[in-house]
């Protein structure tokens, strides 16, 4: 039976490489997204995807996008956590807004998502969840306290969730990335990105299809084992002990 695979923020960046892969593997794709109509019809015409529009920070904007996902495609078996927004600022000028944005729509919404498909992975005996977290959750970064706060929560309920789903048959892993080349980052200043490059061993940005690669290989029945772990592809640029 063909698995189906929920990629949030799947149309655009590293999401987009992802629905890409993974319907390159066979699988039945959903990629979500936000509101960028524009970047979903070309994600869906190009891909021969379905895209569903829903905002994964809101848990009953969840529970109608899942329905319209299984409707069409079935239960969700694989959820790759990707949607992910930055609100930058140096901690002493942060709003509560920035801060409460991100951490909705870059960590609830891994709540809101993973909690609604969980009890049927539970009952099927499979499931896979893959959180993209950043190596700056990793490390910490200036003024990014809100995002390095809630890619770390995502690593902490990854850990949580590995061993609640391990007799389950569902792996829960992390994958983290360092810079890579999209959107979110062609926003940084030139002068700030090639500041970025110099402390980046391999000497360039990662593509986003190395990040989907890594997503592709967790989501497969030959990573049973691997689960609670953080995998890093970011070049070198900080390795995690
Ligand atoms: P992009 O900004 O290119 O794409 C973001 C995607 O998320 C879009 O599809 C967007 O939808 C969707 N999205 C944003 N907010 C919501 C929401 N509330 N509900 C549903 N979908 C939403 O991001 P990237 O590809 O650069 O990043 C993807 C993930 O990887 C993020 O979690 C990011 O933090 C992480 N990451 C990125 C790095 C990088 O260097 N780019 C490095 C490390 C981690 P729409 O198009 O409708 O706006």
């Amino acid at each position: 039976m063909t698995r189906t695979v929920l990629v949030t923020g799947g149309t655009r960046g590293i999401g987009r490489a992802i629905s890409e892969m993974m319907k390159h593997k066979g699988y039945q794709v959903a990629a979500n997204y936000a509101g960028n109509q524009e970047a979903a019809e070309a994600c869906a015409k190009e891909l021969g995807i379905k895209c569903y529009k829903f905002d994964v920070a809101d848990y009953d904007a969840v529970t109608d996008g899942l329905a319209a996902i299984e409707k069409d495609l079935g239960p969700v078996d694989i959820l790759i956590n990707n949607a992910g927004v930055t609100r930058d600022a140096p901690f002493h000028k942060m709003s509560r807004e920035q801060w409460q944005q991100v951490i909705e729509i870059d960590l609830t919404s891994a709540f809101n998502c993973t909690r609604q498909v969980w009890e049927g992975m539970r009952d099927r005996g499979f499931g896979r969840v893959i959180n993209i977290s950043s190596i700056n959750g990793q490390k910490g970064q200036f003024g990014q306290a809100n995002y390095s706060a809630a890619k770390a929560g995502l690593i902490g309920m990854t850990k949580a969730l590995a061993q609640e789903g391990a007799k389950k048959g569902i792996t829960v892993n992390v994958v983290a990335p360092g810079y890579i080349d999209t959107e979110m980052v062609q926003a940084v200043p030139e002068k700030v990105l090639e500041g970025i490059i110099s402390t980046i061993p391999v000497g360039r940005l990662g593509k986003a299809e190395e990040i989907a690669s890594m997503c592709a290989y967790l989501a497969s029945d030959e990573a049973a084992f691997i689960t609670g772990a953080t995998m890093t592809v970011n070049g070198a640029q900080y390795i995690a002990g």
